[in-house]
């Protein structure tokens, strides 16, 4: 999601004459898209702030705004009495509190010199609450820290960004049409120059390439899964409608994108997703589709047919299981058992067609004992999972686990339950890529160094190989033949045509 969001705001930035730059020591505002799923995301930002010089001006938007803006009601009784000269006299109580009343509130967190320094602020004509950031704890300590934060904004108020930077700091132009409610962005940059010469579409991915697009297909999540912060942080579902997301990938696709990728959170749970995977499969162009991340009752026979019988429906499917003892995922209240997890796995693995499969595993869930854990580490090695992404159980503010849960397993019994884990990694993943040697596999490169190539194939395994070649770039599809392996990673060799050419696809 995260990836989408920033290809949303660069989207709009570009479109105010905005530059965009890879290099964070060219840049003159830095901005950071935080995640909260766990604390250590949220620490990193601490740290990453010390990186930034003084002269770069800082923007933090994302889901740790998001939760942080509870934070702030919370202490609402405290702000009537909190009446600093330098709050500014526009800042009524009542006008924050029918802010936070709101549906969708436009708030921008500004520091008390911002609010003071600008001649322009004038709440009565505004379409936006600014704020002060001494009302947040979190906020007015980082301030402190560092003076040139120069905007915390919602993820969701993205489209309200022109409006914002031109009544504040910056003399820009903008055309109307990015205007749009957050869902209804896209990311892509109009040609100012001429309209009709087209738009291109704007990737920020996780890969070096930019020939992998991330659609949202809904925002946010209902299901309040008792670890989890997301429902707290970006509120509740909303779905997409159908023709949007297809026009979307129609974008992306007539601009080169070979891959696209639909995501949320409960991708599966979309009333229309089997319809929106069958209308972006007729699109030309496209080489392989993958959605993430699917919640296991929420899959359809018909989603299962599809993967029989496409062929650019990628053969994988991560399904995050977090557990497979029927008393931690009762206490995850995630809807499904054990015995759910064993027909819907093994639904799969009877598909005529072979399906990779990977899950997410969450470790040190409070109350998780030696017969939960071994229940969990049992099925995983019956089942011989492609891969699993371990997940530290990390506490997050608002959530039920945190609030009722005792953080009750000894240290010594964490790191000794992580290592038994990886352990049995490690083991399924040998038998696993020694089972895939001398295939032969379609790639898409991902990154290429001095020395190495790095790629996925289609069930998203990682293939590296010595670069050799001259002709081959980043988002080229090439034929692979598999020698050997390493943990979690497969080596392979291009197959090359008579004059050296790497075949590509
Ligand atoms: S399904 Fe559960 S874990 Fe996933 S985003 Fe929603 S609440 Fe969080």
């Amino acid at each position: 999601m995260n990836y989408a969001d920033s290809a949303r705001i660069k989207a709009i930035l570009i479109n105010c004459w905005f530059s965009y730059t890879e290099d964070i020591k060219k840049a003159d505002i830095v901005i950071f898209d935080t995640c909260s799923v766990r604390q250590k995301s949220e620490d990193k930002i601490t740290w990453k702030l010390k990186e930034i010089w003084k002269h770069q001006k800082v923007w933090i938007t994302g889901c740790m705004i998001q939760h942080n803006l509870r934070n702030s009601k919370l202490k609402i009784k405290n702000w009537t009495k909190w009446t600093p000269s330098s709050a500014g006299e526009n800042l009524k109580t009542w006008n924050f509190l029918w802010t936070l009343k709101s549906i969708n509130p436009q708030i921008i967190w500004l520091s008390t010199q911002e609010i003071n320094n600008n001649s322009k602020l004038n709440i009565q004509n505004s379409t936006f609450i600014p704020v002060n950031n001494a009302f947040n704890p979190i906020f007015h300590n980082l301030t402190q820290k560092r003076k040139n934060i120069e905007l915390f904004r919602r993820i969701d108020d993205t489209w309200f960004l022109p409006l914002i930077l031109k009544k504040f700091w910056y003399e820009i132009s903008y055309d109307k049409e990015i205007l749009n409610e957050y869902e209804k962005i896209l990311p892509i940059i109009w040609n100012h120059q001429n309209k009709s010469s087209g738009i291109i579409p704007i990737n920020t991915s996780m890969n070096a390439h930019t020939r992998t697009a991330y659609i949202p297909i809904s925002t946010w999540c209902n299901q309040f899964c008792s670890y989890c912060i997301v429902p707290y942080a970006r509120g509740l579902e909303k779905n997409f409608p159908v023709k949007q997301i297809v026009d979307e990938a129609k974008v992306h696709l007539k601009n080169w994108t070979k891959e696209i990728v639909l995501i949320w959170q409960i991708v599966n749970k979309h009333p229309d997703f089997v319809k929106i995977i069958k209308e972006i499969l007729k699109l030309p162009w496209l080489k392989w589709l993958r959605y993430t991340s699917p919640y296991p009752t929420f899959y359809s026979p018909q989603l299962l047919q599809l993967h029989e019988k496409e062929s650019k429906l990628c053969p994988h499917i991560h399904i995050p299981l977090q557990s497979w003892s029927d008393n931690i995922l009762k206490k995850m209240f995630r809807w499904y058992d054990s015995k759910q997890c064993y027909q819907f796995i093994d639904k799969i693995r009877k598909l005529k067609k072979q399906i990779s499969i990977t899950t997410d595993i969450i470790v040190w869930f409070p109350w998780e004992t030696e017969k939960d854990f071994k229940q969990t580490l049992k099925l995983i090695e019956y089942w011989n999972f492609d891969m699993i992404y371990i997940g530290i159980y990390s506490p997050r503010p608002w959530t039920l686990a945190d609030r009722k849960y005792p953080n009750d397993i000894p240290y010594k019994t964490k790191h000794s339950r992580r290592s038994r884990l990886n352990n049995l990694l490690i083991k399924i993943s040998k038998k696993n890529n020694l089972q895939e040697i001398w295939t032969i596999k379609t790639v898409l490169i991902n990154e290429i160094s001095k020395d190495w190539i790095f790629w996925y194939d289609e069930s998203l395994k990682q293939i590296i190989i010595h670069n050799k070649f001259q002709n081959i770039r980043i988002w080229d599809f090439v034929k692979v033949k598999i020698t050997d392996w390493i943990p979690f990673k497969l080596k392979g060799e291009m197959l090359k045509r008579q004059n050296d050419e790497a075949i590509k696809w």
